[in-house]
């Protein structure tokens, strides 16, 4: 049963909270639908996880929405030995679509955020061994930490800029969006032929090289130029 907008039927419980991020320059917050994430999108980080650099079809993940956490302190995840940073561009879509063309995907696009893919890197290699989800790999809570997003209509749409990521001051990821295998209107445009996308929807376009160990009591400062800062620091 859809309840959405529905105010005859009564909940059980009380509905979930919509998770939000906030948005540079406006009072109103994005309300987020549902975050897709795109696996080895540069070179490069494809080749440092043991792949093939050769230009295959994009292949997608997701996390929940409610992974999706502001900067600030943040606990430091369970169940893992080796948390590992993904710094990334993060698309956020104001209109949907079923099978749009590359060449309008940007038209869906509401505007543009850095956020971290934060991955639980040793319950990831345990289930790419045995061909198991990585959901509990990728989309555990707190996963997605996201700075606020900067509408299109502001920055425009970013195609080429330095990202970084650097813990404690000391430099770890460094590339450039215009290292990308797949661009975001061929990403966004792939992606809507798999599912109807809706408004609402994130996009993480993957991370450049240097990914790497996160430990408790770590600052991550993020970076995409032109784009916006993130900082998160894990409780020691
Ligand atoms: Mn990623």
């Amino acid at each position: 049963m859809h309840l959405a907008g529905d105010r005859s039927a009564a909940y059980a419980i009380a509905p979930p909270d919509i998770t939000t991020v906030a948005v540079a320059g406006m009072d109103a917050v994005f309300p987020v639908a549902r975050v897709f994430c795109v696996g080895r999108n540069y070179a490069e980080h494809a080749v440092e996880m043991g792949h093939d650099p050769d230009r295959e079809p994009p292949f997608f993940f997701m996390k929940p929405a409610d992974a999706v956490v502001p900067a600030g302190p943040l606990p430091f995840p369970t169940k893992t030995q080796d948390l590992h940073h993904e710094v990334e561009l993060v698309v956020a879509l104001a209109d949907g679509g079923r099978d749009i063309p590359a060449d309008e995907a940007l038209d869906h696009v509401f505007g543009y955020g850095v956020g971290l893919d934060m991955t639980r890197r040793d319950l990831q290699a345990e289930a790419k061994k045995a061909g198991r989800p990585w959901d509990m790999a990728k989309g555990f809570d707190q996963s997605a930490p996201m700075g606020e997003i900067r509408a299109a209509e502001d920055i425009g749409h970013p195609d080429k800029g330095a990202v970084w990521l650097r813990i404690n001051g000391e430099p770890r990821q460094e590339g450039d969006l215009e290292q990308q295998i797949w661009k975001v209107p061929e990403t966004i445009s792939f992606l809507s032929t798999l599912v109807a996308l809706r408004p609402g929807d994130l996009i993480m376009t993957g991370t450049p090289k240097g990914v790497g160990r996160v430990e408790p009591g770590d600052r991550l400062d993020g970076h995409i130029e032109g784009v916006g800062d993130l900082s998160v620091s894990y409780d020691s």
